[in-house]
């Protein structure tokens, strides 16, 4: 039986760089490096690592001029378009446009000199760079000695960065410059779900979804997946950006995940089912799962894969997965593509799913 698939909205095709966002393209993963950017192999590294993990696009922190200086080592060598995240200082984002990035960010509440916005957008116009205007709620509510002013307390805080944003975007308009891609985020995935829908009502520029600050990798990924499953199951967003305190790597991966759940893209890896643990457990499968998962984590082909601790459940997930472990007490059985192929001893158990994943992606690969 088919299952109904998402039915996206369309909004206008942007390209940053070769990776186009909005249009006809499939929704896009994108994290951001948490190294100095001015450490060009440090940045580096770890831009491949993201891009080898799934990322799309890397953006990057250019805080200081010795940070847009490092740009054009990193563009030049970068597997993924480069965007440049910018804040306060307009000409980090001329120096990035120089540097040959193929996107900016740039944060309404803390450029906001018309002038200076208007010499960025004419600089990204001529270079084709595309623009992200990303509207933070920290930055849309101005706050006088540390109150929040009266005026923007009228507003409910989804309609606010929706005034701010268009307000913004005026600039932009009046300029002609239409390579936008937009963000309205928030720490509370409620809102976040409240100010995209406006977005998506009243703009047709590509959305990159996102929960700001959303705390650690627990936090992070449940409120990131709670506000961008229910946006992207209403088929709003063309790019997203996972984050959370931590590793990035570990964001691309969820992202990818996540996407994957709801179908939107094709899984970059392994898909794990494993048992959830039970009274009936004759092995303790947890570190099974987690060492074939560590073990796995370069396969790129999507295989699925699945862990289970006895034979109540164990053999019906073992026939619709790829590759599949039935453990018992003190051996397992391992299947492969329905079929029980062999049975191992419990110490041999990681080893045996491992290489029969390995030897499955050869065959897939050639
Ligand atoms: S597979 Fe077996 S042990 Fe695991 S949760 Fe299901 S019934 Fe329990």
């Amino acid at each position: 039986m088919r299952l109904p698939e998402i039915t996206r909205r369309r909004t206008r095709e942007v390209m940053a760089g070769k990776l186009a966002i909005g249009g006809d393209a499939p929704v896009s993963i994108q994290s951001m490096t948490n190294t100095p950017t001015w450490d060009v192999d440090a940045t580096l590294a770890q831009i491949d690592a993201l891009a080898e993990a799934g990322a799309q696009l890397v953006r990057v922190a250019v805080p200081t001029a010795k940070d847009t200086a490092a740009l054009k080592k990193i563009v030049s060598r970068s597997p993924v378009p480069i965007a440049a995240d910018v804040h306060f200082h307009f000409d980090r984002a001329i120096e990035s446009i120089d540097a040959g990035v193929a996107k900016i960010r740039l944060n309404p509440g803390n450029i906001s000199d018309r002038k200076q916005v208007r010499q960025v957008i004419r600089a990204a116009a001529s270079a084709n760079v595309a623009i992200r205007v990303g509207v933070n709620e920290g930055s849309v509510v101005e706050r006088v000695d540390g109150e929040k002013m009266k005026a923007d307390l009228n507003l409910p805080l989804d309609e606010l960065m929706e005034v701010k944003l268009a307000e913004y975007l005026s600039v932009f308009e009046e300029e002609g410059f239409a390579n936008l891609v937009l963000s309205a985020k928030s720490h509370d995935a409620f809102t976040c779900v409240a100010v995209y829908r406006r977005l998506a009502d009243r703009w047709n520029y590509p959305l990159h979804l996102g929960v700001t600050h959303a705390g650690t990798v627990q936090t992070g990924a449940i409120r990131s997946a709670a506000a961008l499953g229910a946006l992207l199951s209403e088929g709003i967003g063309d790019t997203v950006r996972i984050s959370f305190a931590g590793d990035p790597v570990q964001e691309v991966l969820a992202a990818d995940e996540l996407l994957a759940s709801l179908r939107l893209r094709n899984r970059h890896g392994i898909e794990l089912i494993a048992c959830p643990t039970c009274g009936r457990l004759q092995t303790d499968v947890a570190p099974v799962v987690e060492q074939v998962r560590l073990q796995l984590a370069n396969v790129r082909k999507h295989i699925t894969v699945a862990i289970m601790g006895c034979v109540v459940n164990g053999p019906g997930e073992a026939q619709s997965a790829d590759v599949a472990l039935c453990a018992g007490k003190g051996k397992a059985i391992v299947y492969r593509r329905g079929k029980k192929i062999r049975t191992v001893a419990a110490d041999a158990m990681i080893a045996a799913v491992v290489d029969e994943v390995r030897s499955l992606d050869a065959e897939l690969s050639s």
